[in-house]
């Protein structure tokens, strides 16, 4: 995606109370140190702008989310939209999730979403696809035994690609749809991202998969 230089960006996210500035220094003791509660944590990689992690935690004050995102001029947009009404369940992380078992301990999280994450069409870049085996390994080693991860995305090779990965990975695919928006089941409850808007808005139908090991 092409990403625009937010000058004052990368200050604004370090003096955010709701950004986590040395993660790593919570590996294993997030809800009792951050949220200050035993509640399970879910965590969205790739969060983008922050409006589907955003309502989550809106609709569900009994879950702990954090949004993790690589770019502090993306980011900066998210943590926008909470500064007037900030949700005590939500915090955020830039960071590159290539790292994310150095800030979450095995079986901390209870679930991961993956939406609309960058498809890396070259070959030569599979491994930097979040769906792709090399990333579920790293997901697998932070998730409970029951976790799961819930990935939607407009590109229909990146999703074809995913529902191999999950498999050879050793994870089960416990639904999968390539219109989400016409699948009454699956689509119970859904929050449309920023980027599922746009897509969907265009025509673009919407592939969704729910996986667990
Ligand atoms: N999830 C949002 C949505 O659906 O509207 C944003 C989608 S955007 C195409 C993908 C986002 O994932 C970008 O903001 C990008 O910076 C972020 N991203 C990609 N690879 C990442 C990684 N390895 N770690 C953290 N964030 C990443």
């Amino acid at each position: 995606m092409r990403l625009k230089n937010v000058p004052g960006s990368r200050e604004a996210v370090a003096n955010c109370a709701f950004a986590i500035d040395e993660p790593g220094e919570f590996k294993g003791r997030w809800a009792r140190e951050v949220f200050d509660n035993d509640l399970p944590i879910y965590i969205e990689v790739g969060m983008g702008k922050g409006k589907f992690i955003t309502e989550l935690a809106r609709r569900n004050p009994q879950i702990n989310y954090v949004g993790i995102e690589k770019y502090s001029s993306v980011l900066i947009r998210a943590i926008e939209k909470t500064q007037n009404d900030p949700l005590p369940n939500l915090r955020f992380i830039r960071m590159d999730a290539e790292d994310i078992e150095d800030i979450f301990a095995k079986g901390e999280v209870a679930g991961i979403y993956l939406n609309f994450s960058d498809p890396w069409p070259k070959d030569r870049h599979a491994k930097r696809r979040l769906p792709s085996r090399r990333f579920l390994e790293r997901f697998a080693n932070i998730l409970t035994d029951e976790g799961s991860i819930e990935f939607k995305t407009d590109n229909r090779e990146l999703f074809e690609f995913a529902l191999e990965e999950a498999p050879a990975a050793g994870w089960k695919i416990v639904c999968s749809t390539f219109d989400l928006h016409n699948d009454p089941s699956m689509n119970e409850g859904n929050i449309m991202t920023e980027y599922e808007e746009k897509f969907s808005g265009q025509g673009h139908p919407i592939c969704k998969y729910v996986i667990t090991r």
